[in-house]
């Protein structure tokens, strides 16, 4: 391990991010202002909300392995990986889907392998119950059993999928004091819900969050009642979740999602990632248009992530 490069912050994080105001005439029409919190910017390859929720887990490392999970294509698990090729810390993804060890790694995949990160394949149905501890001290049995010395399950640090437990939360809690006084409505894609947990209990009084989930299945907000509770002790700020924008699930991008990605990227030269990113402002712009936002409402779109 790089004994010198523990602390995240030896990193150089671009922080706090920039909050830039664009004009977009969808939104001036209805006497609505619109700002970009680009977080996108924080860092390139620990990008947004993934430098938030893991460098406090970094911290508590403190030089040890870390283990987390994610999907063949998971932004959380790149992250990790390039956090540990930049801090010397050994790290291991478990990854859904045992088929997938026989195959030739994806971009995503390849890239936290060459970054260091040890993968490890577990099937469908072991990956689902993860959370069960007696299932989770198999698979960490199993993922350090040939590892080098020191990545024994004991000394493993566990991260859950996505990133998101309290120190996370956390962490993201710094991106809504970031915004405090400059925003009256703050939306933010969601997919474990950690970077929304985070961000509601981080602003002021009559600021509130909006989250869009990007997965279908409406167990979001007890999800986010959980991570409030573990980080904060109960539920803070105000945030709701409008389930309208997940465009079918998870990495489903349809035609007019595509659409409005690549208009919206062209009108404010901004690169617009489009499993989360793009379904936010989707969800801003349609909301905006339907005249969700009294006039003089200033809104803030949290640039969450950058396109791969
Ligand atoms: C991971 C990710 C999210 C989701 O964050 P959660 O804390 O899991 O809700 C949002 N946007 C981008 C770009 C991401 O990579």
């Amino acid at each position: 391990m790089h004994p010198e490069a523990l602390d995240p912050a030896a990193l150089r994080p671009r922080l706090p991010s920039p909050l830039v105001a664009v004009e977009d005439e969808r939104f001036s029409r209805h006497g609505v202002r619109l700002l970009l919190k680009r977080d996108d910017l924080i860092h390139p390859d620990l990008p947004g909300n993934k430098w938030r929720k893991l460098a406090p887990n970094l911290r508590a490392a403190a030089g040890r392995p870390l283990l987390t999970f994610g999907g063949a294509y998971s932004n959380h698990l790149r992250a990790t990986a390039a956090a540990g090729r930049l801090l010397g810390v050994t790290t291991i993804g478990v990854v859904r889907g045992d088929e997938l060890a026989d195959r030739p790694l994806n971009p995503s995949l390849a890239r936290c392998a060459a970054d260091g990160m040890r993968l490890v394949f577990v099937d469908r149905g072991t990956y689902r119950a993860k959370d069960d501890p007696a299932v989770l001290t198999d698979i960490v049995a199993t993922a350090t059993r040939d590892a080098p010395s020191g990545a024994g399950p004991a000394g493993v640090r566990v991260i859950p999928e996505g990133g998101s437990n309290a120190l996370a939360a956390r962490g993201c809690a710094e991106l809504g004091r970031e915004l405090r006084g400059a925003a009256d409505v703050v939306v933010v894609a969601c997919g474990t819900g950690g970077t929304l947990a985070g961000l509601a209990a981080g602003l002021g009084p009559g600021q509130r969050t909006l989250g869009i989930p990007v997965l279908k299945g409406g167990f979001l907000g007890a999800e986010v009642e959980r991570l409030q509770h573990e980080a904060f002790g109960g539920r803070r700020g105000e945030w709701s979740l409008d389930d309208r924008f997940h465009c079918g699930g998870y990495a489903r991008t349809p035609p007019e999602l595509l659409a409005f990605a690549t208009d919206f990227e062209s009108r404010h030269g901004l690169p617009v990632e489009r499993l989360y990113v793009a379904k936010a402002l989707l969800a801003l712009t349609t909301l905006t248009t339907e005249g969700a936002f009294p006039r003089g409402t200033t809104l803030t779109a949290i640039i969450t992530g950058t396109p791969q």
